[in-house]
Parts: structure tokens; sequence; C-alpha cells
């Protein structure tokens, strides 16, 4: 009786992909524990990862932080443009990452 049943096929191979890029990882890559480096190294390169969002806008905002910063030395020294203050303030908004407060 038992040799009547139909063979089932084998089962696919446990294949992984990306889910940003759809890139496949090698055969059988683990999804989780201790040996995730495969993924790990792919995280960091893919080009849809959710983080590379992340990493420009960390950019960004270091460079604004920096023009803020050196615009207070300025300050710290006598340089008290508005001139000055204007234009850090433009270079900040126009990383689209901080919004006026002040109606603009
Ligand atoms: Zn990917």
């Amino acid at each position: 009786m038992e040799n009547l049943k139909p063979k089932r096929p084998a089962p696919p191979d446990h294949v992984v992909t990306c889910v940003y890029c759809g890139q496949a990882y090698p055969e059988n890559t683990p999804t989780h524990g201790a040996d995730v480096a495969v993924l790990t190294e792919h995280i960091k390169v893919c080009p849809k990862h959710p983080m590379r969002q992340c990493q420009e806008e960390n950019v960004q905002l270091r460079r604004a932080l920096e023009a803020a910063y050196n615009a207070l030395v300025g300050y710290r020294y006598g340089n008290s443009s508005p001139d000055l203050a204007e234009e850090v303030c433009e270079f900040i908004l126009k990383t689209g990452l901080v919004k006026s407060g002040l109606g603009k």
C-alpha cells in the first residue's frame, strides 16, 4: 500500500533573496544566527536597501552641522554677519531634512 502513494518532488533548495534588490544569496545561506556575514555584507552595498537613504541623510546632516559649527565659530570671534547666518540657514534647509520654523 505504501508503494502506491505518489512520490512527492524534492523540496526546492533553500534560496534566500534580498527583499530589496532580489539578489539571490548562495544556496542554504542562513538567515539568522551567528553566521550571517553574507547577508550583512550585501546589506552594506545593496543599492536598494533603505540604509542607502540613511547614509545619504547622514552625509547631508554632517555637512549642515559643519556649516552651522563654522558659522558659530565665526560669531564667537566677532563675525555677526546676518548674511553668514542666512547662508548657513539656506544651506541647511536645502538638505530637505530640516523644516524652517521662520515661515519660509
Ligand atoms: Zn539587495
